[in-house]
Formats: C-alpha cells, sequence, structure tokens
C-alpha cells in the first residue's frame, strides 16, 4: 500500500467570531467528521474530536485564542469518527445512554476496509457514499506513519449530557437536545439567541445513516419532528457544509417520504 504523505493533517475554517470548522480532509468522506470549536468568554468547547489519527490536542490548541482557559469535550455520538482524542481532554461529556460505549468503545476500531462488516460497507453504499479503498485514510500523517497501530482509545465521561441540559461557554449558552435515531445517545445542540443549531448526525447535508446498530428509524422520525418544532436558523451538522432552515427541511422530507414507502 502506498499512500501520499499528507502536508497537514488538520484542516481549520472560521465560521463566525467565535466558532471554527476542523476536519481531516485525509480521511474518506464516510468518516470525514465536523469538529466545531467554540471559544466562549468563560470557556471553550470542542464538540466531537475525529477519528483521532494523530493527537489533536496540540493543533487545536494552536488554533485558541487562550489555549490555558477551560475546555469542555463534548461528544454529539460515539462513533469512530467523533470521539477519537476524548483522552487527550480533562473534562469530557456524553449523553448516558452512550456514556459505556465511551468508556470502552465496541464498534469499529480500525483504518481497514477489511476490518468493517460486509453488511455496514453495503449500507454505506446504499445510502450513497463513494467506495473505500484498503483504508479509511487517503494520505498518511506523516512518513512512516503505520496504519497498522491505529487504535479508538475511548475516555470514561466525567459528565452527562441529557436533554434540558445545558452547556454555559459564558457569552454562549446552548441547550442540549437528545437526538437519537442515528445512534441511541445522539445530541444535538441549540443557542436561542442566535438560532444555531449544532445537530451532528442527526441531520447533514449529506447521505444520512439509519441502519445499523444502535439506530432506529421510529427514534429518527421523533428527532425530525422535534428538529421541526425548533426554530433553528443555522444548522451546523456532524459532516459535510452547514445549511439553513429551508434546506433542513428538505432534507427531513426526503428522509420522511423515503421511509413512508418502505
Ligand atoms: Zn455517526
Amino acid at each position: 500500500m502506498t499512500l501520499p504523505i499528507a502536508d497537514q493533517w488538520f484542516q481549520a475554517t472560521k465560521v463566525d467570531a467565535d466558532t471554527t470548522l476542523i476536519i481531516e480532509p485525509h480521511i474518506h468522506v464516510l468518516e470525514q467528521a465536523n469538529m466545531w470549536l467554540v471559544e466562549g468568554s468563560e470557556r471553550d468547547m470542542i464538540l466531537d474530536t475525529g477519528m483521532g489519527v494523530i493527537p489533536f490536542r496540540p493543533y487545536l490548541d494552536s488554533l485558541r485564542k487562550d489555549p490555558g482557559k477551560e475546555i469542555m469535550c463534548v461528544s454529539s455520538h460515539t462513533h469512530i469518527d467523533h470521539i477519537g482524542a476524548v483522552h487527550e481532554f480533562d473534562i469530557r461529556l456524553v449523553h448516558p445512554a452512550e456514556a459505556d460505549e465511551m468508556a470502552h468503545p465496541s464498534g469499529l476500531n480500525s483504518l481497514f476496509r477489511r476490518d468493517m462488516p460486509e453488511r455496514l460497507l453495503q449500507t454505506f453504499l446504499d445510502a450513497g457514499y463513494p467506495p473505500i479503498g484498503e483504508t479509511l485514510i487517503e494520505a498518511l500523517p506523516y512518513e512512516g506513519y503505520d496504519p497498522e497501530n491505529y487504535r479508538l482509545h475511548g475516555a470514561p465521561a466525567t459528565g452527562l449530557l441529557s436533554h434540558g441540559d445545558h452547556v454555559d461557554l459564558g457569552n454562549h449558552v446552548y441547550q442540549v437536545l437528545h437526538l437519537p435515531g442515528h445512534s441511541p445517545g445522539g445530541i444535538g445542540l441549540f443557542e436561542e439567541k442566535t438560532g444555531i443549531l449544532f445537530a451532528a448526525d442527526a441531520i447533514y447535508d449529506g447521505p444520512l445513516i439509519y441502519e445499523g446498530p444502535g439506530m432506529s428509524v421510529d427514534d429518527y422520525r421523533a428527532t425530525f419532528d422535534l428538529l421541526k418544532s425548533l426554530p433553528a436558523t443555522t444548522i451546523h451538522g456532524g459532516h459535510d457544509p452547514s445549511f439553513d432552515r429551508a434546506r433542513m427541511l428538505e432534507i427531513i422530507a426526503h428522509y420522511e417520504a423515503l421511509w413512508d414507502a418502505a
């Protein structure tokens, strides 16, 4: 296997005064998750931490105005592409339904296609993702990196986030929404004063995944009902570019029609 060497493993885009989107561009698009840094007046938050191919914290701290400030690591859910660096943070928050999974990840724990169940691969193809090569990485983070040594570490939660709780950064306060369907303990974060919703994998502008372990179309329908009732105007998803309310309603209608026809 010959993979090119990446110039930079992470890529950051400033979204607004306090918000930065970070991705790992050399991960296959299927597992290329959005990581959201919000720098608050009292403390910072990182929502999701990618695959954990290389240490994330040094890069993240290099982006922060005050790397010495307290930072809360919030996991929207515990799939491999969202909890890669949880062990690099002192404050680790997750929904109770996925706390065990974050402490001891039991799902996919490899960069190799050969370790992914055939049924799962078929689900991704059916959903509309391009086929995966030999590995989930399409470049090496540095010369000599051995993908065989990849491990998802996980780490126990230091606190739990349930529906109705708040994540308080000082000048930004987010309401925690329980959004199951894609995973049992999936959460979103909604900021009332700006209408910004961090929806994670409950809704993004790409193929949604709703068939697999821990997934439920019935729960997904209830999650969509909740999202429709929410006055969200800007939606930052767990994958793919951000979108507005009109697009959110379009995506929801597409999947509801798909499920109704099944
Ligand atoms: Zn996911």
